[in-house]
């Protein structure tokens, strides 16, 4: 089950569940069977869905709550609990920081996604003004020092590595020292892999660890995997010193919760899931606002994250000003346009909000989405200061409605579509108003 439906099907069943008039035992067990069956679904181990099942029912007991106790709010939190609790890994060994030069090897099997991850990793950091490089000591898999050159200069990122050198060792150690004359704080050496887990690939990448000596070592696995990465995570771990995992291909696999859940049972700290094939689909793990996204409650430290990295800093007081006013304009709805247009794939922007499942905005439909948000935004163009600064929908009657269709060249209809839109986002920004940006994860303030 791909992680948007598992949330889905989860928080449907949380919903079910507050649709009934009475909840007792019956209607709790209904509701926890429904997500027992979701999580197994995306190959959760068993023992953890049923230890999550028996928490739950301790925490909640409903014969010891009083009437009066909100049961619904508690058994949503317990949910939430647990499942934060059993995706929970644990902090990294190391954290890397900006200005200070920091060595971070990737180690992993052959097609876990591991060079694609390296460039990703390295284009997180350099948007918020890092100076990364990478070094490709993948000399096995012919063609990797190709696929990290074409990625690199993609991203305009230095890169270093040889067609002609087959040590990697020598590679690694020469890159690295280049790097660092260079004053990169961030030196990525991507490694090779294997298709299985074999001595020559620990001995390798022993021998690159010794030459290098990492500050971090950071483990790529494919989730496709499901719980067998339990097995994975380990035997790596035992072979050289895991700081910290990514975990990829998040986007299309069936078993992404299982695979996540089975490498925090093995408490390797999980910092970024890959969630494409792109540069940009790739997301910082912090286990709360994840399990807040996936339950479609929202993801407000996330989303405070990308106004940072793409709102100038003068604006940004303005924009939570307005936000916390909860007086949604159209000329609002225009300037988040502009800022959801810079911020990258919508439907991971879209996610995080509360409000806009992915089901709204769906993964793979983001070209129809943004052309549909351009087109908006033509219309609004032929609109007036007065009626952009109006938090009013009814002062757009049909004169002016027709004068905006004519003035952008779209149809009557279209602009009726817009002004719905409009509406059905205003309700929603409506009911943040006074809100305080909660603190990461606090769903309570959701
Ligand atoms: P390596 O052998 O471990 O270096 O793997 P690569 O980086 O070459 O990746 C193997 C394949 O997985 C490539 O086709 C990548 O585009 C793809 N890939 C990597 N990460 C992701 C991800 O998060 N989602 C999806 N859908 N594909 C990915």
């Amino acid at each position: 089950m791909v992680l948007a439906q598992l949330g889905g099907s989860i928080s449907r069943a949380l919903q079910q569940m507050s649709n009934a008039t009475i909840i007792d035992e019956k209607v709790l067990n209904e509701c926890l069977n429904e997500i027992t069956r979701a999580l197994l679904q995306s190959d959760v181990q068993f023992k953890l869905v049923r230890d999550m099942q028996t928490n739950i029912k301790k925490i909640v007991n409903l014969d010891d709550l009083a009437a009066g106790h909100n049961k619904r709010k508690i058994i949503q939190q317990a949910v939430f609990n647990e499942l934060c609790k059993m995706l929970d890994p644990g902090k990294p060994s190391f954290i890397p920081k900006k200005g200070k030069t920091s060595v971070v090897m990737f180690v992993g099997l052959q097609g876990s996604g591991k060079t694609t991850t390296c460039t990703k990793y390295a284009y997180h950091y350099q948007k918020k003004g890092w100076k990364p490089a990478l070094v490709c000591a993948d000399t096995f898999r012919a063609g990797a020092f190709d696929q990290l050159k074409q990625n690199a200069t993609k991203a305009k990122i230095p890169f270093y590595g040889s067609y002609m050198e087959s040590d990697p060792v020598k590679i690694a150690e020469e890159g690295v020292e280049r790097f660092k004359k260079e004053n990169c704080d961030l030196i990525i050496v991507d490694t090779s892999g294997r298709h299985k887990q074999e001595a020559a690939l620990f001995e390798e990448m022993r021998q690159v660890s010794e030459a290098t000596k990492p500050d971090l070592v950071i483990f790529v696995m494919d989730s496709s995997i499901g719980q067998a990465a339990f097995d994975q995570a380990q035997a790596f771990k035992q072979s050289v010193a895991v700081g910290a995992v990514i975990v990829t291909k998040m986007d299309g696999h069936a078993k992404g919760g299982g695979a996540l859940s089975a490498v925090a049972a093995t408490k390797s700290p999980v910092i970024f899931i890959g969630t494409g094939e792109h540069m940009d689909e790739f997301e910082v793990f912090d286990v709360k606002p994840f399990v807040s996204r996936l339950l479609g409650m929202g993801d407000w430290s996330g989303f405070m994250d990308k106004i940072h990295e793409v709102v100038p800093m003068d604006q940004q007081p303005e924009l939570l000003q307005k936000l916390s006013e909860g007086n949604f304009t159209l000329r609002i709805m225009y300037e988040q346009f502009q800022n959801i247009l810079k911020m990258g794939p919508i439907s991971q922007v879209f996610s995080m909000l509360p409000g806009f499942s992915s089901e709204l905005m769906p993964k793979g439909r983001e070209k129809e989405s943004q052309a549909k948000i351009k087109r908006y935004m033509t219309m609004m163009d032929s609109m007036t200061e007065e009626e952009l600064d109006s938090s009013n929908p009814k002062m757009m009657n049909e004169s002016r409605m027709m004068r905006i269709a004519r003035g952008s060249g779209r149809h009557v209809r279209e602009v009726m579509e817009m002004m719905e839109e409009y509406k059905r986002l205003a309700k929603i920004w409506s009911k943040m108003k006074g809100l305080k940006i909660p603190k990461k994860g606090d769903m309570s303030a959701l």
